[in-house]
């Protein structure tokens, strides 16, 4: 039973661990399993290849990946200019910035996890091409590249995709992370993400797999109860800079975690996965390290973590579940999908 407070280093914050609470009765929400099988084309799904956007557009009969600039951005090179004077303190400004939206693959019914290695590799190489053409933008001051998985965290459309939001401002967690590995860097000569692997190295129960060049754990400050990180062994402030073999050993990685989270309870895992890439504002961000994030919002099949009054009312995260255990559960999954364990036994 762990009942304490650990440090994010990270966000600078503590979360509060108090996993001898998990078994408390519950009687909330749940949630229902997306078991239905899917087919590979729907003439009415805006990311299918060839079909028809509401923005007039028609998608190229891709094979692999396709990016469009997103129908509906949030935010755009074309927002309103002129805008209205807010009244004393307040200040507002054009939402500039482009957004995007990457499919993973032509084949409505895959997830990632089901990707091959090769196909994953080729979404990385695309993420890298982005990163690097948004980034060389002068009023684009931040690329975040995130993908936001399954009906638990409001994804309608379950065609295989990601966003991308690159924006005139570095998103608020970005913002933080650079700011300490900066003073990080600075005060202890550094890289504070690379200290934070050597800690969990030390320790060891919390790391999932690693293979040459790149490792995933789930941290010790969790603040989700599946939260995991994945990261290149080397520091890389984006993934702009992985080479080729540092990239396929990532793709590797990402797709063994993705597996293990689907065949954690036999289901389509949800999650929101962000890549923490070092703002392109032409700073100094030589202590940032470049991560992959699961937020996953289950704790259990059928049970949300909500988040309420410490997370949403304090800005703090209160964890009923202990890092070490669910490390242990990531750990003894299988590395095959559970989907294709099922093919092979027919
Ligand atoms: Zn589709
Ligand atoms: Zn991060």
């Amino acid at each position: 039973m762990v009942w304490e407070e650990r440090w994010h280093p990270l966000r600078e914050e503590w979360v509060i661990v108090a996993a001898h609470r998990q078994n408390r009765p519950w009687s909330g929400g749940t949630l229902e399993h997306e078991h239905e099988v899917r087919p590979h084309y729907l003439p009415d799904c805006y990311l299918c290849p060839g079909n028809l956007r509401v923005s007039g557009q028609r998608n190229d009969n891709y094979s692999g990946t396709f990016v469009f600039d997103n129908d509906h951005p949030p935010v755009g090179l074309d927002a309103p200019e002129n805008l209205q004077q807010p009244a004393g303190i307040f200040q507002n400004r054009p939402a500039r910035g482009i957004a995007r939206v990457v499919c993973y693959s032509p084949n409505h019914s895959l997830a990632l996890a089901e990707l091959t290695v090769s196909e994953v590799e080729e979404l990385l190489q695309v993420w890298q091409e982005q990163y690097r053409d948004l980034g060389r933008r002068d009023e684009i001051k931040h690329v975040l590249i995130f993908e936001n998985k399954g009906e638990a965290v409001g994804v309608s459309n379950p065609h295989p995709h990601c966003q991308i939001y690159a924006t005139n401002f570095v998103f608020k967690t970005i913002e933080t992370e650079a700011r300490v590995g900066k003073r990080y860097r600075r005060e202890t000569g550094r890289v504070l993400f690379q200290d934070v692997l050597q800690s969990e190295r030390e320790d060891g129960r919390r790391i999932i797999c690693e293979n040459e060049n790149a490792i995933a754990f789930l941290p010790y400050f969790a603040r989700y109860a599946y939260e995991v990180f994945i990261a290149p062994k080397a520091t890389h402030p984006n993934i702009a800079t992985l080479s080729a073999n540092e990239l396929s050993d990532f793709a590797a990685l990402l797709r063994q975690i993705l597996i293990k989270f689907d065949n954690l309870w036999r289901m389509p895992f949800p999650y929101v996965m962000p890549l923490h890439q070092s703002p392109t504002d032409a700073g100094d961000y030589s202590g940032f390290h470049f991560h992959v994030e699961f937020h996953p919002p289950l704790r259990r099949p059928n049970l949300l973590k909500y988040l309420a009054g410490p997370e949403i009312g304090g800005g703090n995260f209160l964890s009923d579940t202990a890092p070490e255990e669910k490390a242990a559960e990531l750990q003894a999954q299988p590395d095959i999908h559970y989907k294709h364990t099922a093919e092979k036994m027919q």
